[in-house]
C-alpha cells in the first residue's frame, strides 16, 4: 500500500477511451473491475446481466435478488430512501463460516479443546439483529459479550438460559466485560440462578473486592476471568488498545494481585478465563500471532499458579477487507478467516503441549467480521454540481488581454505542452481575479475568464488521462475537476466512521453498471457541515479521491413515470456496503437527521420476504430528543398564524397551506422525500 497514487490513477485511466462510442463498449465486467465488487463482496454481492447489483445472502448456496428491484419494491411500499437493508441470511452465513473455520482448524491441528464464539453486543445492538443472531447461533452455542449494564440487560433477555435447552449441551457463554459496579456484578451473578452462564471478566482491580463480596453474600461460585493488558502492540487505528498504556485490562503485576486476593478468599478455583482484546480491524496477521503467543504464556502461568484455567478468550480484531486488496492496509487485512482460526489454534496448542497443560476452550469475540456484511445502505443522488464543461465561445476582437491570453492557452493545448499550459492557465486565472479585485474586470469578464480556465483544465485532464505517466503537479486535477454529487444522506448519522476515523466503505452505483461511468465525483451529504462529505474511496492501491459515477439522466429521456427526489432527473441510487458494524449506534443527530428506515430481508424458496420494517425517525421524534414537543410547536405556529390572519397579513388559503405543511413535516421522515 505504499505505491503512489500516480499508479493508482494510471490503473484506472490508461488506455480508457473517452469517446462517445466507449459508452457502448462498456460491459458489466468493466464495472466489476472498476468497483472491485468481487474482492470485497464475495460471495454476497455481484452484478447481473442487467447491470444491477445482486445480493446472494446465502452465498453460493441460495438464490439471489436484484438490489434495484428490491429498492423499487420497497419504495412502492412507502419505504423511502435513505434505506438500510439488513440481510438476515448473510448474518447466518457469517456465523456458520466463523464456526466452520475454527472446526477446520481444530481438526487440522488435532486440537484437544473446542471453540466457542461470542458476539460483542456493542458492534450492533439492534433487537431484530441480536435476536436473529442468537437464533442462528444456537447450533454452536454462540454466546454474547456485554460491555455495559444496558448491554447486559439485553443479553440476559435475549439469550435462552440453559434450562430451556432440550439436550444437555454445554452452556452458552455470557461474557461480562466493561466497567462494573455492584449492580452490574450482582445482576450477572444472579443470572446463574436463571440458568445463564456468566463469566465476569475483571477489567479493573477495584472490581475484584466487589465481586468477592457479592459472590460470598449470594453463595454463588462465580466463573471469573481477567483481562490482560498485553505488551503486544496492535497496528493501525486501534493499535493503542494494547500495550502498557492501554485503557483496558490489567498489567501483569495486577493480574498477580488478582491471583493472590482470590487465593486469600479461597476462590482461586473461580479464575478460569484469560481475556485480551488488542483492538478492532487488525490488518496484520503477525500482530494477532504475537498477541496469542503472549497470551498463551500468561494462560500457562496462571494454570501453574493454581487457577483452574479453562477458557482463553482472544477478543475481537478479526478484520474485514473493505477495499478487497488483501493487504495490511487499514481498510484491509492480509489474512482470511481460516488463517485467523489456524493461527490461534496452532499457537495455543503449541504452548499447551510444551508445558503439558490441558488445552483451553478457545473463545473469540468477533463483532465486525460477523455484522458488517449484512447491512447495505442505499441512498439517492439529489443533484450534481459539475465543473462547466461546454466549449467556450470564440474570442471577440476587443476582449480584455487576460481573456485573450486564456483563449490562446486553451486553443494551443496539446499532448506536448499540456503541463505548461496548465501552469499558464492557473496563472492567468489568478491574474484575472486580481484584476477583478482592483476593479479592472467586470463581473461578466470574470465569468468569461473562469469559464476559459475550466475549459483549459478539462482539455488538459483529457490529455493527461491518455498518458502513461501523469506528472505530480497534475495529480490534483482529477480532484479539482470532480463533480459534487449531492446525496440524500447524513454521513454523521449513517456512516460516522467515514468522518470520525476516515474509515473506507465500498460505495458504488447499484444500477447502470452496463454503462460507462463517465463522471468523476465526490459525495456531499445533506448536512450543513463541510465535513459532511465523502471524498475517499477504496482502490486496489492506496485510496482514490474521486469515485467514477454516471451522469444524471433527464426524465424526459426515459420512462416518465419514475419518481425521484429531483423532479427532473431519473433516480440514481448508490449503495454503501459492509456498514453493519458500529455505524448505526455511533451515528448522531447532526442537523437533526434521524435514523434511516431499515428493513430486514430473508430469503424464501420463492424469493424473499420482509421480516421487519423499522421506520426511521420522524421530525417530531428527532425534535423530542432535544426536548421539543411537536404539539407545542404546532400550537405556537397555529397561534401566530391566527394572529397574522387577524391582522390581514396572510390569506386563509396561505395559512392553511402553512399549517398543513408544518404539521405534515413533523410526522415525516427527516430526509428529503422521493
Ligand atoms: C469491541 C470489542 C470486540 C469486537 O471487536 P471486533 O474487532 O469488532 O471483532 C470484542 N471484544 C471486546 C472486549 C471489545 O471491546
Amino acid at each position: 500500500m505504499n505505491s503512489s497514487s500516480v499508479l493508482g490513477r494510471k490503473n484506472h485511466h490508461s488506455g480508457e477511451s473517452h469517446s462517445d462510442s466507449s459508452k457502448f463498449n462498456w460491459t458489466i465486467e468493466d464495472s466489476e473491475k472498476l468497483y472491485r465488487i468481487a474482492s470485497w463482496g464475495e460471495p454476497y454481492f455481484s452484478i447481473n446481466a442487467a447491470g444491477h447489483v445482486t445480493v446472494s445472502p446465502q452465498g453460493d448456496r441460495g438464490g439471489s435478488l436484484d438490489l434495484l428491484e428490491l429498492v423499487e419494491a420497497l419504495k412502492l411500499r412507502n419505504v423511502g430512501l435513505p434505506l438500510l437493508i439488513r440481510f438476515s441470511d448473510i448474518l447466518a452465513d457469517r456465523i456458520e463460516r466463523l464456526h466452520a473455520c475454527f472446526a477446520k482448524a481444530i481438526a487440522r491441528y488435532n486440537y484437544p479443546g473446542t471453540y466457542r464464539g461470542v458476539y460483542p453486543v456493542k458492534c450492533n445492538q439492534h433487537r431484530h439483529l441480536l435476536e436473529a443472531l442468537v437464533e442462528f447461533g444456537k447450533p454452536y452455542q454462540f454466546g454474547v459479550e456485554a460491555g455495559s449494564k444496558p448491554e447486559l440487560a439485553i443479553a440476559l433477555a435475549t439469550l435462552e438460559p440453559v434450562s430451556n435447552y432440550l439436550d444437555n449441551s454445554p452452556n452458552t457463554l455470557l461474557i461480562c466485560n466493561g466497567y462494573k459496579d455492584r449492580e452490574y456484578i450482582e445482576t450477572a451473578l444472579l443470572a446463574t440462578r436463571l440458568g445463564h452462564f456468566p463469566v465476569i471478566v475483571i477489567e479493573q482491580l477495584e472490581e475484584l473486592p466487589l465481586v468477592i463480596d457479592i459472590a460470598q453474600k449470594l453463595c454463588i461460585n462465580p466463573v471469573l476471568g481477567v483481562r490482560a493488558k498485553l505488551s503486544t502492540q496492535g497496528t493501525g487505528r486501534w493499535g493503542k488498545s494494547s500495550g502498557d498504556r492501554a485503557k483496558f485490562g490489567l498489567t501483569i503485576p495486577q493480574i498477580l494481585s488478582v491471583v493472590n486476593q482470590l487465593a486469600a478468599a479461597e476462590m482461586l478455583n473461580c479464575l478460569q478465563l484469560l481475556h485480551f482484546h488488542i483492538g478492532s480491524q487488525i490488518s496484520n496477521i503477525s500482530v494477532i500471532k504475537d498477541a496469542i503467543r503472549e497470551a498463551s504464556q500468561i494462560y500457562v502461568q496462571l494454570t501453574k499458579l493454581g487457577a483452574k484455567m479453562q477458557y482463553l478468550d482472544v477478543g475481537g480484531g478479526l478484520g474485514v477487507d473493505y477495499d478487497g486488496s488483501k493487504t495490511n492496509f487499514h481498510a484491509s487485512k492480509n489474512y482470511n478467516m481460516q488463517n485467523y482460526a489456524n493461527d490461534i489454534v496452532a499457537e495455543v496448542k503449541e504452548a499447551c503441549e510444551e508445558t503439558q497443560i490441558a488445552a483451553p476452550v478457545l473463545i473469540s469475540e468477533s463483532g465486525r467480521a460477523i455484522a458488517s456484511h449484512q447491512s447495505v445502505l442505499i441512498f439517492d443522488v439529489l443533484g450534481t454540481n459539475d465543473v462547466p464543461s461546454q466549449p467556450p465561445q470564440p474570442i471577440a476582437e476587443k476582449e480584455h488581454l487576460i481573456i485573450r491570453n486564456l483563449w490562446e492557452t486553451y486553443t494551443a493545448i496539446n499532448s506536448e505542452n499540456y503541463q505548461e499550459a496548465y501552469h499558464d492557465a492557473i496563472q492567468f486565472k489568478e491574474e484575472a481575479i486580481s484584476l477583478f479585485n482592483f476593479g479592472y474586470l467586470s463581473l461578466a469578464e470574470r465569468a468569461r475568464a473562469e469559464q476559459l480556465y475550466w475549459a483549459c483544465c478539462q482539455q488538459i485532464l483529457e490529455i493527461s488521462r491518455q498518458q502513461e505517466y501523469v506528472p505530480d503537479d497534475l495529480e490534483d486535477l482529477e480532484k479539482i475537476m470532480a463533480s459534487i454529487y449531492y446525496i440524500n444522506l447524513s454521513v454523521f448519522q449513517s456512516a460516522p466512521d467515514t468522518w470520525a476515523i476516515d474509515q473506507l466503505f465500498p460505495i458504488m452505483p447499484i444500477h447502470r453498471l452496463n454503462e460507462e461511468p463517465t463522471q468523476r465525483g465526490i459525495l456531499a451529504d445533506l448536512t450543513c457541515d463541510s465535513d459532511g462529505k465523502i471524498d475517499q474511496f477504496i482502490d486496489l492501491r492506496d485510496i482514490k479521491d474521486i469515485l467514477e459515477l454516471h451522469p444524471l439522466v433527464n426524465k424526459s429521456e426515459t420512462k416518465p413515470e419514475t419518481v425521484s427526489a429531483s423532479p427532473s432527473k431519473q433516480p440514481y441510487y448508490l449503495g454503501m456496503f459492509l456498514v453493519g458494524a458500529y455505524q448505526e449506534i455511533m451515528g448522531n443527530l447532526h442537523n437533526l437527521f434521524g435514523d434511516t428506515n431499515a428493513v430486514h430481508i430473508s430469503m424464501t424458496p420463492k424469493g424473499y420476504q420482509i421480516e421487519h420494517l423499522v421506520k426511521g425517525d420522524t421530525v417530531a421524534e428527532v425534535l423530542g430528543y432535544v426536548q421539543y414537543n411537536a404539539e407545542d410547536l404546532l400550537e405556537r405556529i397555529r397561534r401566530r398564524t391566527e394572529q397574522a390572519l387577524q391582522e390581514n397579513r396572510i390569506t386563509i388559503a396561505e395559512s392553511q397551506r402553512l399549517l398543513q405543511n408544518y404539521e405534515r413535516s413533523l410526522n415525516n421522515y427527516t430526509y428529503l422525500s422521493s
